[in-house]
């Protein structure tokens, strides 16, 4: 019965879509993408379409197999193999963003763990597959690749939601040939739980080609996707892959329909955006215009913003101490520890002979690296690199506070421009 009811719809597609010759429509592409010389796509995971262990096997091919849902065998190939460089990017380590992981639970009894896609500008589904893991950066590359191979290696503009770490990533792991290629961009509600830096950097609004494509068309994808989750989760992996290509077919069919109406409407909506923001930027010049301020004048500044973001990213990274620095702060903790011991209560004892062990770890590496003995602390060796540590931290801590002081002005300036207004 149930098979009957598959083969029902399946053969319902084929009515629509008869495909026996290629290049024929299959329901899958989208028509207001076609020939785009840029394309605009977003990509993230839906961790509500899991699928359990139990609910079965692979026991054929899916019905709709090359559509929409890429061959899983070679998504699980490339994980197996990815290794990472890990990142000592720290920027947006405290929120949900993991560096290299961004780790749900791995629940043992789901064999699929929830479904990364994309999708074009205009909403339309394009690419997608199974995770069997959290949301691993490797996942994100694999996704990437394949998009620029089926755009031909075409510029692309690609919107998740974790784009600061993933470019991190790809600049640490070397992969140019896709950063040449790709412009990573924030989604512009996610854009507000990331840093200043990334606010600048990665911002739709500060990108240049996005127009005002927001980038959270995938949000609007999974709650649709999501009334089918639990059906899903108790189907074969050939079933589930057929029922949400059906559904993302049906998804697809409805943005085509009203394709031809939305765009109008965007369009009259951005001419409108357009004439108002160019007439309240004139306005607020008028003040400056004295000083000769004109809008190539506020680009510049733009830029210049952008530009700094970049160099203090640069310089927080470089800012590390070298191993003989990095000794002599460990040193000098050690004997503040040794001292501390001589005072401390019971109940701080083990804390701190704990921290000791490990400093004492370091320690003796460094001293079996560089074949020495432990350094005098009345040496001009220790001096000096105790010197340059001290003034390494100094000008991290400067850094530290000019930065929170620069995100405390940012942050008022959106609460004064959003929040208040409500
Ligand atoms: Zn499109
Ligand atoms: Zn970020």
């Amino acid at each position: 019965m149930n098979e009957s009811l598959v083969q029902y719809r399946h053969f319902r597609h084929q009515l629509k879509y008869p495909t026996p010759v290629d290049n024929l429509d299959t329901g899958t592409e989208c028509p207001a993408c076609f020939q785009n010389p840029t394309k605009i796509i977003s990509m993230d995971a839906d961790f509500q379409l899991v699928r359990k262990f139990s609910s079965g096997k692979l026991s054929s091919e899916p019905k709709h197999l090359g559509k929409f849902f890429v061959c899983q065998a070679d998504v699980d190939a490339h994980i197996a193999i990815y290794l990472t460089v890990p990142s000592q990017d720290k920027s947006c380590s405290e929120f949900q963003a993991g560096s290299a992981l961004r780790s749900k639970i791995k629940n043992k009894k789901l064999d699929e763990t929830a479904v990364f896609g994309s999708a074009c500008r205009h909403s339309f589904p394009k690419l997608f597959f199974n995770l069997k893991h959290g949301e691993r950066i490797g996942y994100s590359v694999f996704l990437v690749e394949k998009l620029l191979a089926e755009t031909h290696n075409q510029q692309l503009h690609v919107f998740y939601d974790i784009a600061c770490l993933l470019k991190s990533h790809l600049k640490k792991n070397k992969k140019y040939d896709i950063l040449e290629k790709v412009n990573l961009v924030l989604p512009i509600f996610h854009c507000y739980g990331h840093k200043m830096n990334c606010q600048i950097l990665y911002s739709p609004r500060r990108t240049s080609g996005v127009g005002l494509t927001d980038g959270e068309c995938l949000e609007r994808l999974w709650s649709y996707l999501g009334k089918f989750s639990n059906i899903t989760k108790e189907m074969t992996p050939e079933n589930r892959t057929d029922l949400l290509v059906d559904a993302l077919i049906y998804y697809g069919h409805k943005i085509r329909n009203k394709l031809g109406y939305s765009l109008v409407l965007k369009y009259q909506k951005a001419q409108a955006l357009k004439e108002t923001s160019t007439k309240l930027f004139e306005e607020s010049l008028q003040p400056f215009s004295a000083q000769c301020v004109t809008p190539s004048e506020v680009q510049k500044w733009s830029d210049d913003e952008r530009l700094q973001t970049q160099t203090q990213i640069r310089k927080n990274q470089n800012e590390n101490y070298t191993p003989e620095e990095a000794y002599a702060v460990n040193l000098r903790q050690y004997q503040h520890f040794q001292q501390s011991l001589l005072i401390c209560n019971a109940s701080t004892r083990y804390d701190i002979e704990k921290k000791c062990a490990r400093i004492i770890k370091d320690l003796s590496r460094f001293e079996r690296n560089t074949n020495c003995t432990r350094w005098d602390m009345e040496s001009n060796r220790f001096q000096l690199a105790a010197e340059l540590a001290k003034s390494k931290e100094i000008l991290c801590s400067l850094s530290d506070l000019h930065q929170s002081v620069s995100e405390r002005r940012f942050l008022l300036q959106l609460l004064k421009k959003y929040a208040s207004k409500y």
